[in-house]
């Protein structure tokens, strides 16, 4: 079956599709600047990518030219729309409604509109992308795969904070977790990998992007996750702050005169190794920077990958143990300097890393030494290949 794996943010669009019984990527693409101008990027296998500016006032008109694109005799990739057997959404947010990835159908969506409230600039936009394919692919099964559901076998001693309960019974402030499609694919590719039932491991998941977060995922299960009520919560990462004490939002919005949406908007966008360091979120220009000998560049990185080890010492304390840790995403795959430093704290749990075997770069590969009691490795993820895959499962 092919699969038409999307992935909406507000003026953006990302998409894949997947011929699902050989999981390989027949064209993927990009539309960005939606509602503002318009450009799309399509990247069909084998041949030339393209790159125009292309008007699209709304996500129908981007879904539109995507399907033009797909099926176009010279750089489409299937000759109609009727080839496609699926579409699989990532939605962020399913609230503690959805547990596993569901059938989208006018009951779902309308659920899914009800737990918006809690990510207000992501499940809109992913919203819109469901009615814009519905619209123009009527009657082929769509499935929404939340990146919270795997996050719903968290314990109540795990999600909730140490607030009045009423916030949680009234408003739902609890601890959801994202990146689950992320963590949920890497933890059962360790198992793949290494030959043994998931069932049977305690693997921490390291997912390093630009967003970050760490999973304890005790037999097959999310059991703790460093995000919480919004993806603001756990690691310091490219550009928000990670966890702090709430405090000293009220004192620095005193100090300069900014109100809660404006505090809010400096610990998503202007904090992180970006704000520490003043010098990028991205790490290979950090990496440059401590190179040179900027100091903030190099603290920037230390305290990443100290607040790394500290959550992974505490999932390893979590679970009483841990077999494996896992380092995916765009950091976490390639960054080989960084996974040194953080697995340079976690001696005392028994990982010895070797080297020659973390000296790679996008591969699936153990990287601890073979006396290693808890093994290390590199394991990249593949959001859009998870999507399909559920997809394919609930549609078969
Ligand atoms: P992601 O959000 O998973 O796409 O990860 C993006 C981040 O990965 C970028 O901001 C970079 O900091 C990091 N990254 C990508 N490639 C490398 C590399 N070769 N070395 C170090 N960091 C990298």
């Amino acid at each position: 079956m092919k699969v038409l794996v999307i992935n909406c943010g507000s003026s953006s669009l990302k998409y894949q599709l997947i011929d699902s019984d050989s999981e390989q990527v027949l064209a993927k693409g990009l539309c960005e600047r939606i509602g503002i101008d318009g450009r799309l990027t399509h990247r069909p296998a084998g041949k030339d990518k393209v790159e125009i500016e292309a008007p699209m006032a709304n996500h129908t008109e981007a879904v539109s030219l995507v399907l033009k694109h797909l099926t176009d005799p010279e750089v489409g990739v299937i000759g109609s729309l009727a080839e496609i057997g699926a579409v699989g959404h990532r939605i962020v947010h399913g609230g503690e409604k959805f547990a596993a990835s569901t059938v989208l159908n006018d009951e779902v969506i309308a659920e899914i509109e009800k737990v918006s409230d809690l990510a207000p600039l992501h499940n809109p936009a992913n919203l819109i992308g469901i009615r814009a394919c519905q619209e123009l692919m009527p009657g082929v099964p769509m499935v929404g795969v939340f990146d919270t559901a795997f996050h719903q076998t968290m314990p109540e001693k795990a999600f909730l904070y140490g607030l009045p309960y009423e916030y949680y019974e009234k408003y739902g402030v609890r601890r959801y977790g994202f990146h689950g499609t992320s963590h949920s694919f890497v933890s059962k590719r360790v198992a793949e990998i290494l030959g043994k039932d998931i069932k049977d491991l305690k693997t921490i998941v390291c997912h390093l992007g630009n967003g970050a977060s760490i999973c304890a995922v005790q037999g097959g299960k999310s059991v703790d996750t460093s995000m919480g009520f919004t993806p603001l919560e756990g690691l310091v990462m490219g550009t928000r702050s990670g966890d702090l004490d709430p405090a000293i939002l009220e004192y620095v919005a005193g100090k300069e005169h900014k109100d809660l949406s404006a505090m809010e908007s400096v610990l998503n966008k202007k904090s992180g190794v970006a704000g520490v360091s003043g010098v990028s979120s991205d790490f290979r220009d950090l990496g440059k920077a401590a190179e040179e000998g900027n100091h903030r560049a190099e603290v920037a990185l230390e305290m990443f990958a100290y607040r790394v080890a500290k959550y992974v010492g505490s999932y390893a304390a979590a679970m009483n143990g841990v077999d494996v840790i896992a380092f995916t995403a765009g950091i976490g795959e390639n960054d080989i300097s960084m996974r040194a430093r953080v697995l340079a704290y976690l001696g005392f749990l028994g990982v010895t890393v070797d080297p020659e075997k973390n000296n790679v770069r996008g591969e699936e590969r153990v990287i601890s030494t073979d006396d290693s009691r808890v093994l290390a490795m590199v394991v990249p993820t593949n959001e859009e290949l998870a999507i399909c895959r559920e997809t394919v499962a609930l549609v078969k």
